[in-house]
């Protein structure tokens, strides 16, 4: 996962990047960097961290121009690794070429091999940088051409910006995995994964990219192309980014995502009620919303039985599992006074691997909850994803070799219920089948790659064993 940012026209385009980046952090805070282009000079500065400490004053007074892109890192197992940290930097030709990328492409070792039998060399291993040798490949017409040349080959899940000298230009995959959408601010124009960062910036939202749509921004003109592959391919926008990943607060595959989540619980309380409790409540702060919408439904109070301690820190933001099982216990903590004795609801968004969940629940009952009845506003968690959902390996989701009841079991609830996937298409506003859904289904929508592949990305390496 991963967050992106474009900024056209601005006298001081990096620092709108810099805050932009600020409302994107939630889609990764591992590193996160900024490139601007002056009219002549291109600048850069990357950094491992959360936006706040990857960037000083220093830093961003040196990003000068008026165009700029900017990144926040998710980093997927096995690559917290400052050479990966975006944006990618090259130069062709005397020009500067950047570029952003969120989402990940599954075709990568069939252009590894290609570009690597023509004599390219990789700076890295992230897919994106894949990107920027097609484009200076695909030398025929102008700058669109080359673009459309480029992203015609390549195959997965992008939502992406490159900074082309001045010219900046963001694109949506084909199938529309994951969101981009498109501002005004001033005299021009901003590009950002997700419209809570229009928000930040006074920007005003004009709308989303369309899957296969490719924006290109140079000064205040505004041109919109498609790529030749658009309308080919089935839209498959991400479900989780509405379940889980996007912010509550933004507008993403034309919905409001605070409201998707509600009429998630809302559907969820109806599937699965509980009879008798004394109230419902969430496993802040990504199951409030589903929770809120269970409540409302039921017209069941909502309580808040945990208290999320927001001081933790980057320290503590580290993919490995011990540092993850210290996180739980760290963020949360219970209030006695509201759970002792009583029959609770808890609703939750998503289990992946039910090691959270099972440390929330014996918090709950350590505080005195008596009977905890648990609620899941998707369906059970099977499938890794391929397209940028930073999920673990088949064997370490749990739903994906245990039933419902076993799960139960393991985290130590009296019940637990899962919404169902037609309940969880149904309250979509665009039709399910414009959908992916492959962590609940297994069918993927774009052919995954093999794990025979020796040139499968960093965060596709785990999940493929
Ligand atoms: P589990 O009980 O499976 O260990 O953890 C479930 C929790 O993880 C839920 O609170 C859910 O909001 C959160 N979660 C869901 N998907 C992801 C993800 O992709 N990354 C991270 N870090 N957390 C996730
Ligand atoms: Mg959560």
């Amino acid at each position: 996962m991963c967050g992106i940012i474009g900024v056209s026209k601005h006298d001081e385009a990096a620092k709108v990047a810099f805050m932009g980046l600020y409302a994107l952090q939630h889609r990764g805070e591992e590193a996160a960097g900024i490139a601007s282009f002056d009219g002549k000079d291109i600048y850069i500065t990357k950094n491992q961290g959360q936006v706040a400490d990857a960037f000083d004053e220093r830093s961003l007074a040196s990003l000068k121009g008026y165009a700029a892109i900017g990144h926040s890192r998710y980093s997927t197992t096995g690559s917290s690794n400052i050479k990966n940290v975006q944006p990618f930097l090259a130069m062709h030709k005397g020009k500067p070429i950047a570029v952003a990328h969120n989402g990940n492409l599954t075709n990568t070792e069939e252009l590894y091999l290609k570009l690597e039998e023509e004599g390219a060399i990789f700076q890295t291993t992230m897919d994106s940088e894949i990107f920027v040798h097609l484009l200076v490949r695909a030398k025929n017409g102008n700058l669109k051409d080359w673009m459309a040349n480029a992203l015609s080959q390549v195959e997965g899940a992008y939502s992406v910006v490159f900074l082309v000298g001045e010219t900046i230009i963001g694109v949506r995959d084909p199938h529309g995995f994951r969101p981009l959408c498109l501002g005004k601010l001033n005299d021009g124009y901003i590009l950002a994964s997700e419209s809570c960062a229009l928000d930040l910036i006074n920007a005003q939202f004009i709308r989303e990219l369309e899957p296969g749509e490719m924006v290109v921004l140079q000064g205040d003109k505004l041109e919109s192309h498609f790529l030749p592959t658009k309308g080919k391919a089935r839209i498959t926008q991400c479900i989780f980014e509405n379940i889980y990943f996007a912010r509550p607060d933004s507008n993403i595959f034309g919905d409001n995502v605070y409201e998707v989540r509600k009429r998630l619980g809302a559907q969820l309380a109806k599937e699965h009620p509980v009879k008798g409790a004394d109230f419902v409540m969430a496993i802040p702060d990504s199951g409030n919303y589903a929770a809120l919408g269970y409540a409302q439904e039921l017209g069941i109070p909502l309580e808040v039985g945990m208290i999320r301690n927001h001081y933790i820190g980057r320290t503590f933001i580290q993919p490995s599992q011990f540092m993850r099982d210290f996180r739980v216990r760290v963020k949360l903590n219970p209030i006695s006074a509201v759970l002792k004795g009583k029959k609770v609801i808890v609703v939750e968004d998503s289990i992946v691997r039910g090691t959270t969940s099972r440390s929330r629940i014996e918090v709950l009952r350590s505080a005195g909850a008596k009977e905890i009845h648990m609620r899941i506003s998707c369906p059970p968690i099977k499938s890794p994803c391929f397209y940028g959902i930073d999920f673990p390996s088949k064997k370490e989701l749990i739903a994906s070799d245990h039933s419902v009841a076993q799960i139960a079991e393991f985290i130590k609830v009296d019940s637990l219920e899962y919404l169902s996937l037609k309940g969880m298409l149904d309250v979509m506003k665009s039709p399910g089948n414009t959908f992916c859904y492959a962590c609940f289904t297994g069918e993927y929508p774009v052919k995954i790659p093999s794990n025979q592949s020796k040139y499968l990305l960093e965060g596709q390496k785990h999940i493929n064993k």
